[in-house]
């Protein structure tokens, strides 16, 4: 006879055929903001096809339009010395190193890219992620854990919320580049947790200003936490040379304790880097999930990356022209009764709409009118915040500029309110 004991339960939940994503609910959430673009007859801006390389202009259906999306910032993107690198590089690597530079990836062009981040900073060492999001997720990720305070400011970049979040430590935002909120916070909290860590940015995407760096380094030494500055958007933008919101605000870069960047900006490429102290990348080289479980950057991405060093050292008229290019938008704005925000002049300047459909309404406007800027809407921003956001190039004119500007005010003051 069986031995009796509890019937074993039958599993009814079969396994539909076909999408079985369809009924997702968070798709629905998406689905619904397209139908309600749709009903209103706002042409959806995003996932838009562009052809070539864009730099101050760029080619949409076969038309070229002046171009403020993209983060081209020096326009080495398409320059022949950095192309010329890659094709090297592919010539003798290949395309992929095949590897987990842990185990057999590894190639001498990754460290000269090390090298030279490790040198622009005057730093000991930095290690290359392939992606600058992963960056920010893996090395915050994995610093900082469980009992730990991370401090951020409120417009911090999406991947360094993620990296905070999977670390398990303790989060807390500050408002933004509001640093006497930063001080309340620490003097409030950081003695009740084992690290503390400041994670801010040289530029910032939204707004287009920078926090006051001198600053931070000061309560650094005074409170003792690690300060993080990403410099996505700063590096060969901020500074006489080019040399970041360190030089820009004229302080020591060994006094910050972790660099974040990506090459996906000035570099021309993609992937992401940490740079500071032998133990800092030791640490991040050896054990980090995002680097060690990853392949190693292509070849021709790192080489490509050298050859923007190289050029940005060689050119530094690039950056001066790009300063001048971002006065010139934020002045001419003003002038023209635009709000510019906080932006401070110099690679991204916002122009604050008030609404997302508006500003989706005004940035299909500009593309027939052969602008292409893009509008950044709730939940990126608040809603009331709504923008059209504008990346500037040094390879953009004054020309181009003043046009683009007396377009947007025409545009702008037309629509109804
Ligand atoms: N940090 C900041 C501040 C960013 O703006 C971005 C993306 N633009 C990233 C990190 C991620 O970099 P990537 O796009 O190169 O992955």
């Amino acid at each position: 006879a069986k031995p009796a004991g509890p019937t074993p339960t039958v599993v009814t939940r079969k396994a539909k055929r076909g999408d079985r994503f369809a009924d997702l609910s968070e798709l629905k959430d998406v689905k619904t903001q397209q139908a309600v673009a749709d009903l209103l007859g706002v042409q959806n801006p995003f996932f838009r096809m562009h052809d070539g390389c864009a730099g101050a202009t760029t080619h949409i259906d076969g038309e070229t339009h002046i171009n403020f999306a993209s983060y081209n910032y020096l326009g080495l993107n398409g320059h022949p010395e950095v192309a010329a690198a890659a094709k090297a590089a592919i010539d003798h690597y290949g395309v992929s190193c095949s590897a987990s530079r842990l185990v057999a990836g590894e190639r001498p062009i990754h460290r000269e890219l090390e090298h030279r981040i490790a040198e622009f900073y005057g730093v000991d060492d930095a290690v290359a992620f392939v992606s600058g999001h992963a960056t920010n997720v893996a090395a915050i990720g994995h610093l900082m854990r469980n009992g730990d305070l991370v401090v951020y400011d409120s417009l911090a970049h999406n991947s360094i919320v993620v990296g905070a979040t999977l670390s398990g430590a303790t989060r807390r935002m500050f408002a933004h580049n509001d640093l006497d909120a930063l001080e309340e916070i620490l003097i409030q909290q950081a003695h009740a947790h084992e690290r503390v860590l400041v994670a801010v940015e040289g530029l910032y995407s939204m707004d287009g200003d920078f926090p006051d760096l001198a600053r931070l380094v000061n309560m650094r030494d005074r409170y003792g936490f690690w300060l993080m500055v990403d410099e996505a958007h700063s590096l060969g933008v901020l500074g006489e040379t080019g040399g970041g919101i360190a030089e820009e605000c004229g302080v020591d870069p060994k006094d910050v304790d972790i660099w974040m960047g990506t090459l996906s900006k000035t570099l021309s490429g993609c992937g992401g880097y940490i740079a500071g102290s032998h133990s800092l990348v030791e640490y991040l080289k050896f054990s980090a999930p995002g680097f060690v479980y990853s392949v190693g950057m292509p070849p021709a991405v790192a080489a490509s990356a050298i050859a923007c060093f190289d050029l940005l050292k060689r050119e530094p008229e690039r950056v001066a022209k790009l300063r001048a290019n971002g006065a010139r938008f934020v002045e001419q704005a003003k002038a023209a009764g635009l709000d510019v925000g906080t932006a401070t002049g110099t690679a991204i300047v916002p122009v604050m709409v008030g609404d997302s459909l508006r500003a989706v309404h005004l940035a299909n406007r500009l593309l027939t009118r052969g602008v292409n800027a893009l509008p950044i809407v709730h939940p990126a921003v608040p809603e009331r915040s709504a923008r059209l956001r504008f990346f500037l190039t040094s390879d953009h004119s004054f020309q181009q500029i003043d046009h683009t500007v007396a377009v947007v005010a025409e545009e702008h003051h037309g629509l109804a309110k």
